[in-house]
């Protein structure tokens, strides 16, 4: 295990604390700190599970980013609490209680501050191959716990490109929301005789889960486009009665 910086002064030699500070929250994570985090504004608690995926080749490469106070090229510092390799291995960056770098600018549900609401999981995947089984597995095995710690719910399982349509597509189209909601870890819509005799009206029922309009020309198709990768993602063409069917399907599981 890797341990945090020391803490200078009297902290240090203090055992409960620094025994505190070098402990992840997960059972099993690597702690690896990364110095890009803060408090969380408003003294919220988590009310959101923000998944991703690094878009990297190497989970290490993400891990150095991740931790890279300074990044070259002008490119900001970025956190996120956990990361998840393809092989399973689940490093914690950022304690639980602290606000990580992961969301940037988006909405959901109105809240625009997500990362002071939200823990992010990074999964090493470039986008273009399937998530492997026993990073899906250590994903599960972390889920249930960051759940139950901040009293989350399913519906608070969302992707990166549900809180921010159009500038962001991950965990993207062939991440399997559906086995986390067959866990009890997300949602899914699983549409039934009275969804599809009133299919509802999408906008309405978009907003219901969590889903905010974005500033565009055309946001409805942005709407469309980040609701289908996540729910349809085999989707085609203008919306549809299926689309619909889905959405009202999901707001009536949000209650
Ligand atoms: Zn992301």
């Amino acid at each position: 295990m890797v341990t945090v910086s020391p803490v200078p002064g009297i902290r240090a030699r203090s055992a409960p604390l620094v025994a505190a500070d070098s402990e992840p929250d997960a059972p099993g994570a690597i702690w690896c700190p990364s110095p890009n985090h803060g408090p969380r504004r408003h003294g919220g608690a988590p009310s959101l599970i923000v998944l991703h995926y690094t878009a990297m080749a190497r989970a290490e490469d993400a891990l150095a980013r991740l931790c890279d106070p300074d990044p070259p090229d002008g490119l900001g510092p970025v956190s996120a609490h956990y990361l998840i390799g393809a092989e399973g291995r689940i490093w914690q960056m950022v304690r639980e209680a602290d606000r990580a770098w992961h969301a940037g600018a988006g909405n959901w549900a109105g809240c625009t501050d997500v990362n002071s609401h939200s823990i992010g999981i990074e999964l090493s995947n470039t986008g273009a191959s399937p998530f492997a089984a026993a990073q899906m597995q250590a994903l599960e095995r972390l889920l249930p716990g960051i759940m139950a710690r901040w009293a989350i719910p399913p519906a608070g399982v969302i992707g990166h490109s549900d809180m921010a349509p159009g500038r962001k597509s991950d965990p993207g189209a062939r991440f399997d929301w559906r086995r986390l909601a067959l866990q009890g870890l997300a949602l899914w819509p699983e549409t039934t005789a009275e969804t599809t005799a009133d299919v509802g009206d999408f906008a309405a029922d978009l907003a219901r889960i969590g889903y905010r309009v974005p500033e565009s020309a055309d946001p409805e198709a942005l709407l469309l486009q980040s609701f289908r990768q996540r729910f349809r993602p085999f989707a085609r063409g203008p919306l549809s009665d299926a689309d619909r069917s889905a959405a009202r399907a999901l707001a009536l599981a949000c209650g």
